[in-house]
């Protein structure tokens, strides 16, 4: 056997995955089409749920911003907005993020090729083989697909849908503008730690502004079938926010790429294998949020493999755990996600201003953001946890439902 365990895609989920793997001993492949650092677009906003799995431990200077708030725009113009005192994420730049994690895999031991294309895998009894487009084929114990959203692994072993409905999966489109730290300090009226959701016109779907150190990521992202003109409804999305933001946004480049969905309805494991991250479809059916899915489901695959190795249990049986501990871990958050998606931007424009500003919305946003409950358990943090709090929300939103009436 060539390895222990092959991971295909050196993105958070592959690196993580493949950090994972030689921490624990195991002779491990990370293999990588790109050559790093490689660009991914991705708003660059990682929420401090996925941070907990690097340990919290991100270096300083990949760190863009310190996230503590959300704010949410309406079509009329209003805003909603949740401050933390704790910190609720961070954003970063997608390359130095994700060769800072490859870099640390490799650093715990992990062998990492690079410019290496995977162009099929397959499992048997006796191993798994991938093939790659130099010619050479590689054998493992183990092999985890980590190939994003188009994952090769997953289409080679049958595990997800070949082709693209458009309906069930998300587009988005996005670019970094440069306008300097006091441009950047313009357009958040002083506050850069702080993310914005925004309507796109005439679209169901939404936008967004997240701050960087001296760069304003802006991009926006919607199911597929309503984002068919994708780069006019970008282009008239970001020149609608000049104006409003006092700023010039020169437009350098655009990054698109499909977003990854329905994947806890998906099958994600066979004998050998385990798809993790997007190439699961791993990514938040509402806000398209995958990174930090992505280094989660990757520490739950690798907790399984090492288990199933310890066990001698190389089939499909053993690893179906992964599938009930990430079912356990992330279902609840896309069922409610994709309940509130469905619901459209009138739900959320009737609901966000009624809880605006007060302290226990802003604590239980923050709590889903870093990890600490998931949205099932919001009705039970409500009634039980913090039940001082109870009389004054309902004052707060009762009081706000009154002066929406007048
Ligand atoms: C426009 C947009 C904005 C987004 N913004 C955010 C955001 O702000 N915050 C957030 O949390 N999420 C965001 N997401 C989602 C997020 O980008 C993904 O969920 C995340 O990148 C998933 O990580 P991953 O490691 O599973 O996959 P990826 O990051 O896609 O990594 C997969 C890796 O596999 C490699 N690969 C692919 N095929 C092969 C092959 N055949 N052989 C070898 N290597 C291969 C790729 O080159 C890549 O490096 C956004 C997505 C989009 C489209």
């Amino acid at each position: 056997m060539d390895y222990d365990i092959v991971v295909v895609g050196a993105g958070p989920a592959g690196s993580v995955a493949a950090y994972e793997c030689a921490k624990r001993g195991f002779k491990t492949l990370l293999l990588e089409k790109a050559i790093l650092p490689r660009e991914k677009a991705c708003g660059g906003a990682v929420m401090y749920r996925g941070i907990r799995i690097l340990n919290g431990i991100v270096p300083h200077e990949l760190i863009e911003q310190k996230i503590y708030g959300l704010r949410f725009g309406f079509h009329n113009g209003t805003s909603s907005e949740f401050i933390s005192h704790k910190l609720i994420g961070i954003t970063v730049f997608r390359d130095k993020f994700d060769d800072f994690l490859s870099t640390r895999a490799v650093e715990a031991g992990a062998e990492l090729a690079e410019d290496t294309r995977v162009i099929h895998t397959s499992v048997s009894d006796e191993c798994a083989t991938i093939q790659l487009q130099d010619g050479r084929e590689i054998k493992s114990d183990f092999l985890i697909g980590a190939d994003g959203v188009n994952s090769i692994v997953s289409r080679s072993l049958n595990l997800r849908p070949k082709r693209k409905d458009l309906t069930r999966i998300g587009l988005g489109m996005e670019a970094d503008f440069y306008v300097g730290r006091a441009g950047v300090m313009k357009a958040t009226k002083g506050n850069p730690s702080v993310l914005e959701i925004l309507p796109v016109k005439n679209r169901i779907s939404y936008g967004w502004i997240f701050p960087k150190r001296e760069h304003l990521a802006i991009g926006i992202a919607g199911s597929g079938e309503h984002m068919r003109a994708l780069r006019p409804d970008f282009d008239g999305f970001y020149q609608s926010l000049e104006k409003r933001l006092g700023v010039k946004l020169k437009l350098e480049k655009r990054r698109t790429c499909f977003l990854g969905g329905e994947g806890i309805a998906g099958t994600n494991v066979t004998n050998r294998a385990i798809l993790v991250g997007d190439a699961a479809g791993f990514v938040d059916p509402m806000m398209g949020e995958g990174i930090a899915y992505a280094m989660q489901s990757s520490k739950i695959a690798v907790d399984v493999i090492d288990q199933a190795i310890a066990e001698n249990q190389y089939d499909a049986d053993s690893l179906w755990k992964y599938h009930h501990l990430c079912r356990k871990e992330f279902l609840a958050n896309f069922q409610m996600a994709s309940w509130m998606g469905s619901r459209g931007i009138s739900f959320a424009s009737n609901l966000l201003p009624r809880m605006s500003g007060h302290k226990l919305a802003s604590d239980i946003m923050a709590m889903v953001a870093r990890g600490e409950i998931g949205y099932a358990d919001i009705p039970y943090i409500i009634l039980k946890k913090i039940p001082r709090q109870i009389p004054s929300f309902i004052k707060h939103v009762l009081q706000s439902y009154i002066q929406t009436r007048n």
